[in-house]
């Protein structure tokens, strides 16, 4: 009986949900670039969850002491809010949702539900700041350094973080199997949300992928490619640009401004432009021209002219 599979695989991260048990038959699939599961937890709404987890806490409490039908209900209408709002939270209904099922639970497994949601609901905010913590002490690029593995040693002494606010490894439920042709990997098999967090921190560790600011959005993102990206490429809604885009249009805007060659060649180009408006020049007499213009351009750039050859090029090409 499994409730939620989590796995690296590359640069993404899988998630498999099902409260059935039924091997390689998983009632919902994810699959997510690496450490968005970890982002996006951390970017939750505290006050819209927090009260949230805490009344189904005592929904489930209520269960658990009267075998009440409705609590169960009402916790687990809640549970399918929370399941759509974070993959994560998905395996708390997921290991809720069996209860009547066919063969049902043992009272064993309703109370030890009822102290995990407890506990989690407890611990919610408290863990979410140590996770932020180990990120500016240990994986963030711009604090802690480019070497997750000498800043991960240092804040630790045996499994304990030697500042009690950052993050507390603990042994997790780890298997390995064969997770795509041809190729294995370790596979967490857990019943708490708990887990989840502490395998990616610890692969980031492992992997050596460090993490930064967004220059342009402000959240985190890992730097599974270049260590000096400034920009993340972390998903986006529908038809909205990503980040590392924006940035480099940023970068290439700011390079073309700065750039003495470029410069020359917009100023004649806007005058000439202007022409075609003023009907001094018909539109073929303007293309004809900047096709020209950029051939000079070229070579500008290329060196095979100088700067002051290009600029009497301009200045003295007819139209
Ligand atoms: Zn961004």
């Amino acid at each position: 009986m499994w409730y939620a599979k989590m796995y690296f695989s590359g640069e993404k991260e899988f998630f498999e949900n099902d409260a059935f048990g039924m091997q390689g038959l998983p009632s919902k699939r994810l699959e997510l670039p690496f450490l968005e599961s970890l982002l996006t937890f951390l970017e939750l709404d505290e006050k819209e969850i927090t009260p949230m987890l805490e009344r189904i806490s005592v929904n489930w409490e209520r269960f658990v002491e009267s075998r009440a039908r409705e609590a169960y209900t009402a916790a687990m209408v809640e549970l399918g809010v929370l399941a759509e709002k974070h993959i994560y939270l998905r395996l708390l209904y997921t290991r809720s949702f069996g209860c009547f099922s066919v063969n049902g639970y043992g009272q064993a497994e309703i109370q030890a539900i009822a102290l995990d949601l407890k506990e989690f609901a407890k611990q919610f905010s408290e863990t979410r700041k140590q996770v932020e913590k180990f990120l500016k002490c240990v994986l963030d690029v711009d604090s802690a350094g480019r070497e997750p593995q000498k800043q991960a040693a240092k804040n630790y002494h045996h499994d304990q973080p030697r500042d009690p606010e950052l993050f507390r490894f603990e042994p997790i439920p780890l298997s390995f199997e064969p997770v795509e042709p041809g190729r294995c990997a370790p596979v967490l098999y857990s019943s708490v949300v708990r887990d989840m967090i502490d395998y990616s921190l610890r692969s980031c560790v492992e992997r050596g992928v460090t993490v930064r600011r967004c220059k342009n959005c402000g959240r985190w993102f890992p730097q599974t490619g270049r260590v000096s990206a400034e920009y993340c490429e972390r998903p986006v809604k529908y038809g909205e640009q990503r980040c590392r885009e924006i940035g480099a249009f940023r970068q290439w805007t700011k390079r073309q401004t700065d750039d003495p060659i470029f410069k020359a060649y917009r100023k004649e180009y806007k005058k000439r432009f202007a022409w075609i408006k003023a009907g001094r020049i018909t539109d073929e007499q303007f293309y004809a021209w900047s096709e020209k213009a950029r051939e000079e351009k070229k070579k500008c750039d290329r060196e095979i002219i100088s700067l002051e050859d290009f600029q009497q090029w301009l200045r003295d090409s007819k139209i």
